[in-house]
């Protein structure tokens, strides 16, 4: 222990280390004691010299210290084993739902694996490496999710961008296995095909694997509009759910012809359309179209905190154009899935869409990412997914 460097964080910078958070950014350090290699585990104390934990230090990322643990203890193999042990045992209760053989196993910082991710999809999982501190643990991890899964295939997915600005280079690669093709999934009783190679995020949105079946119910008999669509995860349910007619809708044809597919692998009829939502919608207004049931899904509007107030606007204009389509009655569904929206400015702004349009309406509920994607406290970065339930009243 005595032999890591130290790094002393500014003072009042350390408070929300104390709540929990664990980056340190580089403008938050006022000095450096010893030279620590980039990679190398450093001890992180406050303005006095008390402990606040011990991370992985990058001089090359903004976030320059993440840490490993917030007590003044050795930082070993066997801890990094034990966390995903932990993180394992926690999803338990996810692959215990019926006709459930995928979620996500480990979610970085709340499962103190920062910058770790890995997905578990039926037979396979996938392992994606976004810090050059957890780099040198790969192996570590990759064995103890073997032993703790015992999957067919484990692919180590180390291809987001991300990993560049960590000073790491990209590459993908299967460390145990091969990878089926095509590969197949379960989600509370849906066949689902992901696309592990090719498609977005590690292959498919597992953080809204409960609202998909929270849709169902409003679904019997119902004229459904899947906005945002990807692989269909929510037409799907709509679908099984018993809607008289399902429309899904994205501008990506690779998801296109994935809810086709998915339709078929589960026997239901989906009508899966290209295009741009935004135009979709408009058209559907102007020609007078009606649903039952709108489920908005759309990717992160506000990538920054600079980009919020246009992030409002887009995340209005959607809310504005579905609730045009829904009569009274109606249900509409829609998504943020921005860290940078916070909960209430997404709410107010849709909100606001049904007062410009003169029509009131009732919350259902307000729901969040699926509990396999569980936000660590102190570390709101870690809820981003806001899911927002509607009813409109006339
Ligand atoms: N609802 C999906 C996840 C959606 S992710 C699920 O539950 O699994 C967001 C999707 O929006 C991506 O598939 C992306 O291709 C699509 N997309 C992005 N911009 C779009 C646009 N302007 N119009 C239609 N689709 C868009």
């Amino acid at each position: 222990m005595s032999a890591l460097a130290v790094v002393h964080v500014v003072n009042g910078r350390q408070k929300k280390l104390v709540h929990g958070h664990p980056w340190v950014y580089g403008n938050e350090i006022e000095r450096v004691e010893g030279a620590p290699q980039d990679g190398a585990l450093v001890r992180v104390v406050d303005f006095r010299g008390r402990a606040l934990g011990v991370g992985v230090y990058n001089s090359r990322s903004l976030i320059t210290v993440r840490l490993l643990t917030h007590r003044d203890e050795e930082v070993t193999d066997g801890m990094i084993a034990e966390r995903v042990r932990q993180a394992c045992a926690y999803r338990r209760p996810v692959l215990a739902r019926e006709g459930t053989d995928c979620c996500r196993l480990i979610y970085g910082e709340a499962d103190r694996l920062p910058g770790v991710i890995c997905d578990r999809f039926g037979g396979v999982l996938v392992l994606q490496i976004l810090s050059l501190g957890m780099e040198r643990y790969t192996d570590v991890i990759a064995h103890a999710l073997i032993e703790c899964e015992r999957p067919d295939c484990l692919l180590l997915q180390n291809d987001d961008p991300i990993r560049l600005k960590e000073g790491l280079p990209l590459f993908t690669r299967a460390l145990l296995g091969e990878i089926p093709d095509p590969a197949l999934i379960h989600e509370n009783g849906v066949t689902l095909r992901v696309d592990l190679l090719g498609g977005q995020k590690t292959g498919y949105f597992l953080d809204q694997k409960a609202n998909h079946l929270f849709l169902r119910p409003f679904c019997p008999g119902a004229r459904v509009l899947d906005c945002f669509s990807y692989s269909g995860g929510f037409a799907l349910n709509a679908a099984l759910g018993s809607a008289r007619e399902v429309t899904a809708v994205d501008v990506s044809e690779a998801a296109v012809a994935l809810i086709r597919e998915n339709a078929r692998l589960n026997g239901v009829a989906i009508d899966a359309v290209c295009a741009n939502c935004f135009d979709f919608l408009r058209e559907q207004v102007r020609r007078g179209e009606r649903y039952d049931v709108v489920v908005l899904d759309p990717p992160a509007f506000a990538k920054s905190h600079a980009s919020m107030e246009s992030a409002c606007r887009g995340y209005k204009e959607i809310a504005l154009s579905a609730m045009r389509l829904l009569p009274a009655g109606g249900v509409l569904a829609t998504h943020s899935c921005s860290y940078h929206m916070p909960e209430d400015v997404f709410v107010s702004t849709v909100f606001s869409a049904a007062s410009d349009l003169h029509r009131q309406l009732r919350v259902i509920t307000l729901r969040r990412q699926d509990i396999d994607h569980p936000a660590l406290a102190g570390y709101p970065e870690s809820h981003y997914l806001k899911s927002l339930w509607l009813q409109m009243l006339d």
